[in-house]
């Protein structure tokens, strides 16, 4: 790996922030993707006022999920983790956040079914509002600024007051997650996730006629939840359910900010959201994101592309997971519909031969990113299912298990990804391209994958 360049620090240790031995060693180590906040004075009130917010999330809840997760490790239960590339301030809106709540719910109403397995449901919601960027720069009809890096840290907007570096933006993005969270924490215990008025949207689903293939499936549902009926299930139950909030652990000013010591235990938690994850462009075994989510104690995902070695995922256990605590690490691998089937068996079966047991979650999307002829950045539909399948093939093939998915997808009906089976094609994306990031799913296409992954989750 390339020299990296050492965390330009403004302030050490943060004002306010909780004091715990080594939560603040990362300072001193390298790191990639961080800001440069444009105002001292600005950022020392932005950490110390994060310091002193309540947490989003409990530590209690980030142990249900650890639990939660260990079960999926294990063979017993699926994760679905699903939501924006980027959240933005202006998409937090009741209908954009119910919509996508909505979309995830029915996707896992379909694999539970798959699976017959419990699934987890997990959100890249409620803290995804920063991005790492493969260049600093954007350079537009020869203006040249600093690229975005998601709401957290700067505008979309190309002018420069915009793309200015603002800590105040890690505040506001607090309390975008803040009022993300109080509307999932009612939609999911509200009624609004009853297993009937779920399944009843999955059947609108499967009327429009270009979906009429995944029929037979939602009949089979359909009779599954009538039997659970006449059996006298207790629906009343089954109108609540857990929903966990997860992001990519990117601006380790505000992770930082928001570590609370858990009354309980006297331990380290990231109370930022309940699942944190480190990205392929931050993994850096000796690096600053290593070492900070190696202190806390949520359960931690780490990205693999395809040049992830067998010997980078041995260390990266070593560092993240060293009690070897079943449901702490998950590993979600970003190889490319291409990669995947050659790339991935090595690095299962060497973690498996070790002894450790980690989660393996597919993320279909990051490796089967290309241009569309106009210009615009997409994916094709079947290069995602491809690689899905490819990631069931090679789990099937070693007899370990395949435990989830991690997909960029929304509940509106946007035009970014092509294909699927009521075909979005490129000129739709003039219209309907909304992401200011990477391209998600729409609410189809997400259902259709939820379909086509649960016809081969049984198998
Ligand atoms: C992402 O999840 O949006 C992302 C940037 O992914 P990766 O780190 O895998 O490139
Ligand atoms: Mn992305």
């Amino acid at each position: 790996m390339t020299e990296l360049p050492v965390a330009q620090t403004i302030a050490n240790p943060q004002p306010g922030a909780v004091d715990y031995p080594g939560l603040d060693a990362w300072r001193d180590l390298p790191i990639v993707q961080q800001p440069t906040w444009q105002d001292n004075g600005v950022y020392q009130a932005a950490v110390s006022e994060l310091s002193s917010l309540p947490p989003l999330v409990f530590a209690g809840e980030v142990d249900v999920l650890r639990e939660r997760l260990a079960a999926a490790a294990e063979g017993k239960a699926f994760l679905l983790q699903g939501g924006d590339c980027a959240e933005t301030f202006e998409g937090a809106t009741a209908d954009k956040i119910s919509a996508r709540v909505r979309t995830i719910l029915q996707m896992a109403v379909v694999l539970t079914y798959g699976a017959s397995l419990p699934v987890i449901k997990m959100g890249r919601m409620a803290g995804q509002f920063a991005k790492p960027r493969s260049s600093n720069d954007e350079t537009r009809d020869g203006v040249t600024l600093p690229a975005y890096r998601g709401d957290m840290v700067n505008g979309y907007e190309f002018t420069p007051e915009s793309r200015g570096h603002d800590a105040n933006r890690m505040v506001q993005a607090y309390h975008t997650s803040a009022s993300t969270l109080n509307l999932i924490r009612a939609f999911t215990q509200g009624g609004f996730a009853d297993l009937r008025l779920v399944h009843h949207w999955n059947k609108g689903f499967t009327a429009n006629p270009a979906h009429s293939r995944y029929e037979s499936l939602a009949r089979e549902i359909d009779r599954a939840v009538k039997f659970m009926d006449a059996c006298g299930a207790d629906f009343d139950a089954l109108k609540r359910v857990e929903f966990f909030a997860s992001h990519e652990a990117l601006i380790l000013d505000y992770e930082r900010a928001l570590a609370r010591i858990d009354s309980r235990t006297g331990l380290p938690y990231g109370t930022s959201g309940h699942f944190l994850w480190i990205g392929e462009r931050t993994r850096q075994l000796d690096g600053a994101h290593v070492d900070f989510l190696s202190r806390v104690r949520n359960p931690i995902g780490v990205k693999l592309g395809p040049s992830s070695t067998a010997e980078d995922a041995l260390r990266l256990i070593d560092k993240l997971d060293p009690q070897r605590e079943p449901g702490r690490l998950t590993f979600i691998t970003r190889m490319g519909a291409g990669n995947i089937r050659e790339k991935l068996p090595q690095l299962v079966e060497k973690v498996t031969a070790s002894g450790a047991k980690v989660l393996w979650v597919t993320d279909p999307m990051h490796g089967n990113t290309v241009t569309s002829p106009n210009g615009y950045k997409t994916r094709n539909f079947d290069d995602v299912i491809d690689e899905v399948r490819g990631f069931f093939e090679v789990h099937h093939s070693l007899g370990t298990f395949p435990g989830g998915l991690h997909v960029e997808m929304t509940g509106d009906d946007v035009a970014e990804c092509l294909g699927g089976a009521d075909p979005i094609d490129q000129h739709a994306f003039l219209d309907r391209y909304e992401s200011v990031c990477d391209p998600r799913l729409n609410h189809m296409q997400s259902l259709e994958m939820a379909f086509l992954v649960a016809g081969s989750l049984g198998k």
